[in-house]
């Protein structure tokens, strides 16, 4: 079939599928996860409306229960400075690494996975300690099979067929081959001129460093004449799913970071070519944040936004909007620490320093659209080869693939299930993401899986979307290593303002996250044992 007419008929398709055309009952589904018009409210509320009763009085505070967030709270507490309070926007804590159920079964609003910590991240590895998912067994550490990734891990579909991992297949003697190895040499050169770590502040910043954060990733992989199209997708594949943009639009040093903080880049038939052990849950992340924000109880506030934060001689003042009732409320502390976007931020701080109005100028976020199908059974699938993994990509796709909510069940019998598929998008397109109407994108997201799985239409019972509108700042050359992401994040043993998010990272994983949040929680909880702060 031509191609054109094939996407015609998919097209068509999938505008049935989602309920425009379709014969009988329409598609179930709609939008889920956060309503961007709470976010939005920031604006909404004009600043003298927000004029309360009674202070309320913490030896802490804290915005925002992402990962950071959560995780300055534990060690806030486990410091010894347990009169806090987690003010959250959301319904639930959580933020991006929030989990959504479907018709009873579980799977991630976004984030999905951890990797298990390396060396760097060792306050991530004490608290799995903690909970019991790390153990050390004869001075190694041993992590929870239960929750580690089952094999088969990964798989892409590509030349008609399923192939195990992601890597495009290159025959042996093969330019793309070549290519292959040549990447793999000037990522080992890499880590050893330079150097990665997770947290990426473990790692020293060095001229190497600053060249490699000068120039995108692209301009680099060009000057090196690393110009495969199947290396150059995978690479560009990498940056999407990691940063939310790709390899034209990140820098050198986000790109290599990708590889050298972790696994390295292992061309086919090297040697040391393992894979990465990851943890994973069907609820994705959301299993994580439990965890942190059990321990909170009544200290996390959940549907409370911030919305000013005034800094003064002897302590920080807090209102913010109590979402359910319709209300404000003050809140008085000797000290705060903001885990939100720096562009939340600066917009709620009065007088923002000035590193906060350059971050929040610096940092642009990805958006990024979740698509939850749910099947009354597993999908079939068109082309042979690798059996159904828990993360499925097709190559040249728009989307980034598919995890399965069912992958980690021991029970082999086929069962109903929820696929979620992840999509990166411009910032051009956040527009259209806040549009009220979901189907659209529902149209897109059918359109691209139909091709992959003949038996969609049979088996898809309802769509579910979550738009993350800001979801993850883009490593942009420049971002990683600007003074004021680095000012922020030691804002100076006196201050009553601390910041805690993974945009001071300039890019969005868990660790980095974490290790924000841990590190502002230590500093605040110091600030309290000098005696900096009197108790009320
Ligand atoms: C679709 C998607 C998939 C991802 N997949 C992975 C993955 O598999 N593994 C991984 O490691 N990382 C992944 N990430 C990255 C993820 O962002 C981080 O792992 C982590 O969750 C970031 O935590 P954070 O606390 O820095 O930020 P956020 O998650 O942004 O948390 C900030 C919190 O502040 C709240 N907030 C905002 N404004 C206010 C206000 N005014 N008042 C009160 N609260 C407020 C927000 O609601 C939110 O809960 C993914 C991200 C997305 C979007």
């Amino acid at each position: 079939m031509r191609p054109a007419r094939r996407q015609a008929l998919l097209a068509t398709a999938a505008l049935a599928l989602a309920g425009c055309a379709r014969p009988g009952p329409p598609l179930q589904g709609g939008w889920v996860g956060s309503d961007p018009a709470r976010g939005h409210g920031l604006r909404a509320v004009p600043r003298d409306k927000l004029a309360t009763g009674p202070v309320q009085r913490a030896a802490a505070l804290v915005v925002g229960a992402g990962v950071a967030g959560l995780a300055a709270a534990r060690a806030l507490m486990q410091a010894g400075v347990d009169d806090i309070r987690v003010f959250e926007l959301e319904d639930q804590a959580g933020g991006n690494s929030r989990g959504h159920v479907v018709d009873g079964i579980a799977c991630p609003l976004g984030a999905h996975y951890l990797p298990l910590p390396g060396p760097q991240a060792h306050e991530v590895a004490d608290w799995l300690h903690e909970i019991g998912l790390l153990h050390t067994v004869a001075g190694r550490t041993v992590a929870d099979e239960r929750h580690l990734c089952h094999s088969p891990q990964e798989r892409l579909f590509i030349d008609g067929a399923w192939h195990e991992g992601l890597l495009p297949p290159a025959a042996s003697g093969s330019a793309t081959r070549a290519e292959y190895q040549r990447f793999a040499a000037a990522v080992a050169r890499a880590q050893r001129e330079a150097g990665f770590a997770i947290p990426s502040r473990r790692a020293p910043w060095t001229d190497a460093h600053r060249r490699l954060d000068a120039q995108t990733f692209a301009q680099w992989l060009d000057g090196l004449g690393l110009r495969d199209e199947r290396l150059r997708w995978y690479l560009d594949y990498a940056c999407r799913d990691d940063y939310g943009a790709p390899a034209a639009e990140v820098s050198a040093w986000a790109g290599l970071h990708y590889f050298g903080s972790r696994h390295g880049f292992h061309a086919p038939g090297a040697e040391d070519g393992e894979r990465e052990a990851v943890l994973t849950w069907p609820e994705g992340n959301a299993w994580l944040v439990r965890h942190l924000a059990a321990p909170l109880g009544e200290r996390l506030l959940a549907a409370r936004s911030a919305r000013r934060v005034s800094v003064g001689r002897h302590g920080v003042e807090l209102t913010v909007w109590n979402e359910g009732r319709g209300t404000a409320e003050t809140w008085a502390a000797p000290a705060v620490i903001l885990a939100v976007p720096m562009h939340v931020a600066a917009r709620i701080v009065d007088a923002p320093p000035p590193a906060l109005v350059v971050a929040a100028a610096l940092i642009t976020h990805a958006p990024w659209l979740v698509a939850h199908l749910r099947l009354d059974a597993p999908l079939l699938d068109r082309g042979v080869g690798a059996s159904a993994a828990w993360d499925n990509v097709y190559y040249g796709g728009a989307s980034l693939g598919y995890v399965d909510a069912g992958h980690q069940r021991m029970d082999p019998t086929p069962r109903p299930t929820v696929l979620s598929a992840y999509w990166a998008l411009a910032a051009a397109q956040r527009a259209a993401l806040a549009a009220p109407d979901w189907r659209p994108w529902a149209q897109q997201v059918i359109a691209e899986l139909l091709p992959l799985h003949p038996d969609l239409p049979q088996r898809l019972q309802r769509l579910d979307l979550a738009r993350h509108g800001h979801a993850m700042a883009v490593p942009r050359p420049g971002v990683r290593g600007h003074a004021a992401l680095v000012a922020l994040a030691d804002a100076g043993p006196a201050t009553r303002l601390h910041f805690a998010h993974a945009d001071l990272s300039g890019y969005s994983v868990f660790e980095e996250a974490f290790g924000h949040g841990h590190r502002a929680g230590m500093a605040l909880a110091r600030q309290w044992q000098r005696g900096l702060f009197r108790r009320a």
